[in-house]
């Protein structure tokens, strides 16, 4: 049987379409199948009231020039395309604690970053040196996250194993700064106890160094991908969904679709959650302990989002976030229970070419268990029955986001005034668009105690079936693309693309 794509990737994610253009662009024929009528996955955006809402990007960072997001982006030649917005220089994130009526600014630029927080905390300014310093080195240590090729293991490992929440109450004994230091953890599920110091650090340090919006919504970067995919010869099937890897003598001959039909490649990278991947693939050559190990680790938190349409011209267009935070809970967040929800919120602005004065809408973001949802498992968002899964389950959502709303109101009292009206997103919502089995907003946790065990590989014992996206080493737009140039580089057997990438 001939095949009819050198590659077929499964899922437009970020780490999808990174591997599906840097590989068309080498020269492959590839094929990337999508089960939604949008591509992205969570870089999906959505129009309610005729305004842009995103899924999953509300900011970047790491796209000042030189930086590694920039690079990345202008390889794909998709920097000079994208509009972009800067957020404030002085103010990117605003970090703000039950019962404390201030407001604690995270600024771009590490010495701006520490000469902000010393206003708050003119004590501490070796504990900030000291920080800053650290989070520099953990990063400097992963070669990928530099663009530097090769790189050792030995590198790394000391640093694997530091756990993010101790690490920052060893560096000072000022709990405030404890809890502010973590303000923003939302951005990769903070856990204390679990969260690896390397995660908060890659993540943060991209913010530090530059913070930008989207303006219009975060899909125009998977827009431009797939004009580079198909320039380059590749195809992207929409409305497409894998049903079963198909293997035959020891390797995938093809996928099968939800209608029956068959394609066939020489490789296969998947951009599902590797459990789904394992589901879909019946062979004895991968063991049922690799496959339960898989299973087992644990996944970050899902979400429940509300989506606030605001009137024309009311309330102001702000150029940071805001992470709200219960006193004393900080790296609780995601343990929280049906009494105390919501334990904190994240706020972004969402950036409009219409207007950068007055806001045209926010999202406020809140940690929610699958569990909570639990009992409208067996209802799916499909294209015919959008949000149809009964009054009950609307009545939960509009329970919870008045709560939310109740909750941010104490920060900017008054704004519901301002709210022409709300849309709200649950695990479900997430389940369903990404298709994995949970609405996991980052997919596996990682763990400073077995940080190896959390590392998924991107080959699997199948020795033309590759893993691709957030669930590999990082997760965010820089992480997924991170992943896909892991992916990339396994595929190819050699690290040029690196290369590429730096000189582009
Ligand atoms: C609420 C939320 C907020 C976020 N905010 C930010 C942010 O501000 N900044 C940031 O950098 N990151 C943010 N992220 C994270 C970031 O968006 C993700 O880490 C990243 O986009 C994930 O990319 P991925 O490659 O893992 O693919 P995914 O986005 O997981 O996409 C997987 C794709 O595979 C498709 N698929 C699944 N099963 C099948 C199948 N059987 N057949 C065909 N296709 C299939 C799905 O439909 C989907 O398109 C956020 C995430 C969430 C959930």
């Amino acid at each position: 049987m001939t095949a009819d794509f050198d590659i077929v990737i499964i899922g437009s994610g970020m780490g999808g379409l990174v591997c599906a253009d840097i590989l068309s662009r080498e020269g492959y024929k590839v094929c990337v199948l999508e089960k939604n009528r949008q591509i992205g996955g969570s870089l999906q955006t959505y129009v309610r009231d005729r305004v842009i809402f995103d899924s999953g990007v509300h900011y970047l960072g790491g796209l000042g020039e030189g930086q590694n997001l920039y690079q990345v982006f202008k390889y794909l030649d998709i920097i000079g395309r994208l509009k972009l917005q800067k957020m404030d220089e002085d103010v990117f994130d605003k970090i703000i604690i039950e019962n404390d009526d201030k407001e604690y600014v995270y600024a771009q630029g590490y010495e701006n970053f520490i000469q902000h927080l010393l206003k708050d905390f003119p004590n501490e300014e070796k504990a900030l040196r000291i920080y800053c310093d650290k989070i520099k080195d953990v990063c400097s240590r992963f070669p990928l996250y530099n663009l530097r090729s090769g790189g050792d293991i030995n590198e790394k490992t000391p640093v694997l194993e530091i756990d993010a929440q101790a690490y920052i109450a060893s560096i000072t004994n000022n709990k405030k700064l404890q809890a502010v230091l973590a303000g923003n953890n939302t951005l990769y599920a903070g856990q204390g106890g679990k969260t690896p110091l390397y995660v908060h650090a890659m993540i943060l340090n991209s913010y530090i160094e530059s913070s930008w919006k989207c303006i219009d919504g975060g899909s125009a970067i998977s827009k431009f991908m797939a004009q580079n995919i198909r320039k380059h010869g590749g195809e992207i099937r929409r409305n497409t969904e894998v049903k079963k890897i198909v293997v035959n003598d020891g390797k995938v001959t093809s996928v099968e679709l939800m209608d029956g039909s068959h394609i066939r490649a020489k490789n296969f990278i998947s951009n599902m959650h590797p459990v789904r991947t394992l589901d879909m693939t019946e062979t004895d050559i991968i063991k049922p302990a690799y496959r339960s190990r898989v299973k087992e680790l644990e996944n970050t938190v899902s979400s429940f989002i509300v989506n606030v349409v605001f009137n024309k011209d009311s309330f102001p267009y702000l150029k940071h976030n805001y992470y709200y935070h219960k006193e004393g809970q900080v790296w609780n967040m995601p343990d929280y229970t049906e009494q105390n929800w919501p334990l904190g919120y994240a706020l972004f602005f969402s950036a409009s070419s219409r207007s950068d004065v007055y806001a045209e809408s926010m999202t406020i973001l809140a940690y929610m268990k699958f569990d909570d949802v639990k009992q409208w498992a067996g209802t799916f968002n499909t294209v015919s029955n959008e949000n149809d899964r009964g009054s009950d389950y609307e009545f939960f959502k509009k329970q919870k986001a008045e709560l939310l709303i109740e909750l941010v109101e104490e920060k900017f009292p008054g704004l519901r005034k301002h709210i022409k009206s709300y849309y709200t997103a649950t695990p479900l919502s997430y389940r369903d668009y990404i298709g994995n089995y949970d609405g996991s907003m980052y997919g596996i946790a990682k763990d400073f105690h077995n940080p190896l065990k959390t590392f998924i590989s991107p080959r699997t014992k199948l020795p033309n079936l590759y893993l691709t996206g957030q669930n590999l080493n990082l997760h965010g737009v820089l992480g997924a693309a991170m992943s896909g140039l892991v992916t990339c580089i396994a595929f190819m057997g050699n690290e040029t693309v690196i290369e590429k990438i730096r000189n582009a």
